[in-house]
């Protein structure tokens, strides 16, 4: 009886075909196959990625006898990508069912039609809202405009506010959201002219509030502490170098004796700021509550290189889930979902964008929505910008972030 070679493929594995190179890569133990333009491997590896063939193509009948196509089936099965099914001539075709990303759908039908309502559906695509109370500040520490370019929390600049009557208008605007908590950023929040106010305002609309607040202000405005020590606020102490240890120590007891639940931010600027910091959360017994946050001050290039930028392999290891390669053809994973609203009332989606519009004359609704229909930062993916556009591994590698706005390339990798 005669017979056909089907072959098929995992719906976990990934499959991505460029000009120049095709691969295969198994997202659940990081095995990649890569097959240059020009062999029969990256044809074959072609067909399998046509939506049309769903994952299953046909192998010419003496397979087993063309090295290069056995080698490659052979690879196939050591990386448990798939496998090869020998059915009648006469049985139906097998499929695999290639998953479907929900945003595409729902890009779809908001290119197709200009009504806003269609847009019901986009309080629910809301992840984070960060609003800047105000961008006061006494303290000289740091460079601080720079930061935000890269991590948003403090920015000193003018005595800027946001008026309390807008914060109350965000709040409502939450209504339609999954939204339950919201980052609270400044200058220094507790020069806010009305933050007693503003607490009272957070506790009537059950939001939980993360704060985000320098370790000096903290102990500068001790007075206000006590107003935090609620369960529903947290404080992030942003702890940037050189650090005064005494003053980090003591905003850490008032925090403790508070008992507000405190997580540590380190901007780190180099591997001894690294060093320095592993010591630090060893004195001072901070366990698992702390991140390291690079921050790129235009000297400090090869530090990022040597400790940031990944290698092929650091890629691969990552093991990305399917869902979210897919998610990232078309999203950006660091900005997807996500509104902060300045001291100005500015509404951005990624501060390294123009802003969308001022929460003075708009709704957040309206915000996502024009973000979603014709922004540049939730739909910010790498085939968007050169070179990556170009490279195979372009949804393999991490969303976009500020990194790359702020060292001015995209492809921060050791790779191309
Ligand atoms: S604490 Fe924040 S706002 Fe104040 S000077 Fe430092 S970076 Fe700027
Ligand atoms: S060129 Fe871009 S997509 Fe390719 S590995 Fe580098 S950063 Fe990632």
């Amino acid at each position: 009886m005669n017979e056909n070679n089907w072959l098929y493929i995992e719906p976990f594995v990934y499959i991505c075909v460029n000009t120049q190179k095709a691969l295969l890569y198994n997202t659940l133990n990081g095995k990649l196959i890569e097959c240059l333009r020009g062999t029969k491997t990256y044809l074959l590896i072609k067909q399998l990625n046509d939506d049309k063939n769903l994952l299953v193509i046909k192998l010419p009948s003496n397979y087993q006898k063309n090295k290069e196509i056995s080698g490659f089936v052979k690879n196939i099965r050591e990386f448990y990508c798939g496998d090869v099914l020998t059915l009648p001539e006469n049985a139906t075709k097998p499929f695999q069912l290639k998953p479907i990303f929900n945003i595409q759908h729902d890009l779809k039908i908001m290119k197709e039609s200009e009504s806003v309502s269609v847009g019901t559906k986009i309080m629910q695509k809301l992840t984070s809202i960060t609003i800047q109370i105000n961008s006061i500040c006494d303290l000289t520490c740091c460079d601080c405009c720079n930061y935000n370019r890269q991590f948003l929390f403090c920015t000193k600049k003018t005595s800027e506010e946001l008026h309390l009557k807008l914060i109350k208008k965000i709040l409502d605007n939450l209504g339609g959201s999954y939204i339950k908590a919201i980052n609270v950023i400044g200058g220094n929040v507790f020069k806010y002219s009305k933050f007693d106010e503003f607490i009272n305002i957070l506790k009537v609309s059950n939001i939980v509030a993360s704060f985000f607040i320098h370790y000096q202000n903290i102990i500068k405005c001790d007075k206000f502490i006590n107003s935090l020590s609620n369960n529903e606020f947290s404080v992030n102490i942003l702890v940037n170098f050189p650090i005064d240890i005494d003053k980090l120590k003591s905003a850490k007891h008032l925090l403790e004796n508070n008992n507000i639940n405190i997580k540590y931010i380190f901007i780190v600027e180099s591997e001894k700021n690294c060093i320095f910091v592993e010591n630090l959360i060893n004195e001072m017994k901070i366990e698992n509550n702390f991140t390291l946050l690079p921050f790129y001050n235009e000297k400090n290039l090869s530090f990022f290189c040597d400790n940031i930028f990944p290698e092929r392999n650091d890629i691969l290891d990552a093991k990305p889930e399917i869902s979210n390669i897919y998610a990232r053809q078309v999203i950006n994973s660091n900005y997807y979902g996500k509104l902060m609203i300045m001291s100005s009332g500015d509404v951005f989606a990624n501060l390294n964008e123009k802003k969308l519009g001022n929460i003075n004359s708009g709704t957040l609704h309206e915000f996502a929505y024009k973000e979603m229909k014709s922004g540049n930062s939730w739909r910010k993916t790498r085939k968007n910008v050169k070179p990556c556009n170009q490279c195979i591994y372009k949804y393999l590698c991490p969303s976009i972030s500020n990194y790359e706005y702020a060292i001015g390339k995209f492809n921060l990798c050791n790779i191309i």
